[in-house]
């Protein structure tokens, strides 16, 4: 829209944009945090575990209300606002024209009205801004649908608790945007704790705050982003997806959560090798989340590298969903002190995360840049993130 203060933060960023957008009162501000996937690789849609942390960058959104019955959206991300009359919602998704930004927050509106029943008339305007990088395996996604949902339920009193306000964001974004995707992410933004992170049982969604102890040690996490797009993803994830499908079939179980390691020789029988390899991965990340837990309650922080390090060899060599970027970022940071490291998201690209102790933040970070740059590789975007509070009302 017109230019803004690139370093203001996420908050005043929103209130600028909607001061542009409409002489109305702001009538608060909400935020909620992108996240982190500790360790928990591909397990939650085998009904297993996972141990996401929200970090210390949000989206924001500041909303006023209108006297018709509007709603209307507007990003800092995006060149136009969008409008739909609220009357429109129910039938919106899917099948709606509006823009796929514009998707993420309209579709939390949409699966509200849908989750709660009721016809709000009172138009808004919400403005949005970000601190999350977008499309880099940080779920800038589930950040823009927590801070809406949080600002929704508290405006139009919906009266949800945060598993609630989870699940409409995952609604908004599997039938409205149209992304297949887990509850993690939402789930991560919604219940984040401040140097916590959340064990989530994506069968059941019961959750579990485990303290990290991240700040206590002097440790922080390195987010190593590749730069490298995801240009598998797609193709990769669904067949991935189908591996797991064919093994927990093959296994008589209705998913690989059903199968623990002591089964794995059983498998190996019955599977064939490709396969068989894939859900090895699943059943050995769903102990390794198990002990990760265990491991930061019973002993602390520095005593789950090896952990990290032998999820991300499991997503190297039994998922093979690595690229050589992100074994090399992983094998200079642990080459220059990181105490453990892993690749983080789904795999084919996007970034690496360090467990690093403060003071060698700078030498490992130097070091992954001179590596990358000796191989030939684009540039990486190194950054710290701090496991941080979830979605929120901030004013
Ligand atoms: P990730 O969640 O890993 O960042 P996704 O592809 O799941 O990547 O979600 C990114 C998409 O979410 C963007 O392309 C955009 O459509 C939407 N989005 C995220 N943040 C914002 C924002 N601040 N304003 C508008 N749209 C956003
Ligand atoms: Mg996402």
């Amino acid at each position: 829209m017109t230019t803004h203060d690139e370093h203001a933060d996420a908050a005043s960023r929103a209130a600028a944009l909607l001061s542009e957008l409409t002489a109305g009162e702001p009538r608060g501000s909400w935020s909620a945090p992108g996240r982190v996937n500790l360790i928990g690789e591909h397990t939650d849609y085998n009904d297993g575990f996972v141990l996401p942390f929200a970090i210390d960058r949000r989206t924001s959104v500041v909303a006023a209300e209108r006297s018709d019955g509007m709603l209307r959206v507007a990003s800092t991300f995006a060149d136009e606002p969008v409008e739909v009359a609220l009357a429109d919602l129910p039938d919106l998704f899917p099948g709606s024209d509006v823009p796929e930004w514009a998707a993420y927050p309209i579709g939390v509106a949409w699966a509200a009205v849908a989750a709660s029943g009721i016809s709000p008339t009172r138009g808004l305007d919400l403005a949005i801004a970000s601190d999350v990088p977008v499309g880099a395996g940080l779920s800038s996604s589930a950040a823009i649908e927590g801070a809406t949902a949080a600002a929704l339920n508290d405006l139009w009193s919906l009266g949800f608790d945060a598993v609630a306000l989870a699940r409409i964001g995952r609604t908004a974004e599997n039938d409205a945007v149209g992304a297949p995707t887990g509850i993690m992410d939402q789930m991560a933004a919604m219940l984040g704790r401040t140097d916590a992170a959340i064990f989530l049982d994506c069968r059941s969604l019961d959750t579990d705050v485990v303290d990290l102890g991240f700040a206590a040690a002097g440790l922080d996490v390195l987010v190593i982003d590749t730069g490298v797009k995801h240009s598998h993803a797609t193709g990769g994830y669904r067949d991935r997806r189908d591996s797991c499908e064919r093994g927990a079939h093959a296994l008589g179980v209705p998913a690989l959560r059903d199968v623990s390691v002591g089964d794995l020789a059983r498998a190996q029988r019955l599977l064939d090798d490709t396969t068989f390899r894939r859900v090895r991965h699943i059943v050995t990340e769903n102990e390794r989340v198990r002990e990760t837990v265990a491991t930061l309650r019973a002993e602390g922080p520095r005593a789950i590298g090896g952990l990290l390090l032998a999820s991300h060899a499991s997503m190297r060599d039994d998922f093979e969903i690595s690229v050589p970027e992100l074994d090399t970022a992983v094998e200079v940071a642990v080459a220059t002190g990181a105490i453990g490291a892993r690749m983080t998201g789904g795999g084919f690209g996007g970034a690496a995360i360090a467990l690093v102790e403060h003071a060698a933040v700078e030498r490992v970070g130097d070091a992954v840049r001179a590596a990358f740059d000796a191989a030939g590789y684009g540039a990486p975007t190194i950054f710290t993130v701090a496991a941080s509070e979830g979605a929120r009302r901030d004013t």
